[in-house]
């Protein structure tokens, strides 16, 4: 095939992935991911926690080629998850008095409702861009009955950012998110590997987040260690989300109301002010994941926890880390009518709850004890 078809598949490739609801689109050269020698500082600090499948596909991350051996286009996708019907809650440190040396990421008001991150609100994104990756490769194979490919959602080891950035989609920010001048960083990253060649998009070079510090000053556990360098261990979505065991009693104050993942360093970020809602129904927010019932969560059994969350980015916790979760945060609520469900949560199978349970218990005590002392 000489170079003029290869120029025009590719441009019709991404025709079709914006076609199929992809707003970003973007094709990097197969080569060694330049993040790699970052990767292995980062895991040598230990800023993966217990992430031990980040320290078991290791080598794979090095090249592409370990997903697919013979690949030679890498097309990145991005899938933007930006509600549009969200409530734009402000930065939730905002006006909130500081618990301990931690700023709490407890919103003003906020009552027995625990949050959720943005691309966790609706259905499962892995299943979303699968199905449309897998699409976008059968298309691929119709226009080249001989091609090869690999779809890649977040399960396989490809440095996604560093072949976003690659592929033109944008810039590392201090945040750590790849961001991008139209959509902000609220979009889901996919890839499509292939073993034909495609013409190139030039890399993003330029970083645009100039002297803003926005989001290191806002994360209420100070998990970034230098612009652009986050200690997973201490980040609320890692505490929440990837931790099996306990969360660090002295973190547990600053989860503030996130039951689930989240938010603040990207909803501080300028660059997701004006970033456009996205079109995906199945993304969109199903109210009972906007507003996560904390009471109802804490009663769940195995089976209720499957019927609810099965097909959503929540399953991941599993049961006992959601529940463990919703103890916790309301334990920081501090609302006196949390205690009877919290009491019974004390006889929870999983240990990892009932001691969640217990704290969050002595939390609320002390902090009636505190306004009674304040009343007097
Ligand atoms: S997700 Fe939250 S806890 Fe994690 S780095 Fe960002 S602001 Fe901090
Ligand atoms: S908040 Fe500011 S510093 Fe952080 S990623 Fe956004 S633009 Fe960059």
């Amino acid at each position: 095939m000489d170079s003029s078809n290869h120029s025009s598949l590719a441009e019709r490739l991404k025709t079709e992935a914006r076609r199929l609801g992809f707003e970003l689109v973007g094709i990097a050269y197969a080569a060694p991911a330049d993040g790699f020698d970052q990767l292995q500082d980062w895991l040598a600090r230990g800023f993966a926690g217990e992430m031990a499948y980040m320290h078991r596909q290791n080598e794979a991350r090095r090249h592409p080629k370990s997903i697919l051996p013979d690949v030679k286009s890498v097309v990145m996708v991005g899938l933007n998850y930006n509600p549009s019907t969200i409530s734009r809650e402000p930065a939730a440190s905002a006006g909130v008095a500081p618990i301990g040396k931690f700023k709490s990421a407890l919103a003003v008001g906020s009552r027995l409702n625990g949050k959720v991150a943005r691309y966790a609100r609706g259905a499962d994104y892995h299943d979303v861009l699968r199905e449309k990756l897998d699409r976008l490769l059968a298309w691929v194979r119709d226009e080249i009955p001989e091609a090869n490919g690999r779809g890649v959602v977040d399960t396989a080891p490809l440095l996604e950012r560093d072949f976003g950035r690659r592929a033109g989609m944008g810039w590392f920010g201090k945040n750590t998110m790849l961001i991008n001048k139209r959509l902000g960083s609220y979009f889901l990253l996919g890839a499509l590997l292939l073993d034909t060649e495609l013409e190139l998009d030039a890399p993003f070079t330029p970083n645009h987040c100039g002297t803003c510090t926005a989001c290191l000053d806002a994360c209420p556990t100070h998990a970034f260690v230098a612009p652009g360098q986050l200690d997973s261990r201490r980040c609320i979505s890692y505490l929440t989300i990837e931790l099996r065991g306990p969360i660090p009693e002295e973190l547990r104050p600053a989860l503030g109301d996130w039951a689930f993942g989240c938010d603040i360093c990207q909803e501080v970020c300028p660059w997701n002010r004006k970033a456009p809602a996205d079109s995906e129904a199945r993304l969109q927010p199903r109210p009972e994941l906007e507003a996560l019932d904390l009471i109802e969560v804490l009663g769940m059994s195995d089976e209720d926890f499957r019927r609810r969350f099965r097909h959503t980015a929540l399953w991941r916790s599993k049961r006992r880390g959601l529940l463990r979760n919703a103890a916790i945060v309301l334990g920081n609520i501090g609302d006196r009518s949390a205690i009877p469900p919290l009491e019974k949560a004390i006889s929870d199978p999983e240990p990892l709850v009932r001691e969640a349970a217990q704290w969050a218990i002595e939390a609320i005590a002390r902090r009636a004890d505190l306004s009674s002392v304040r009343s007097l």
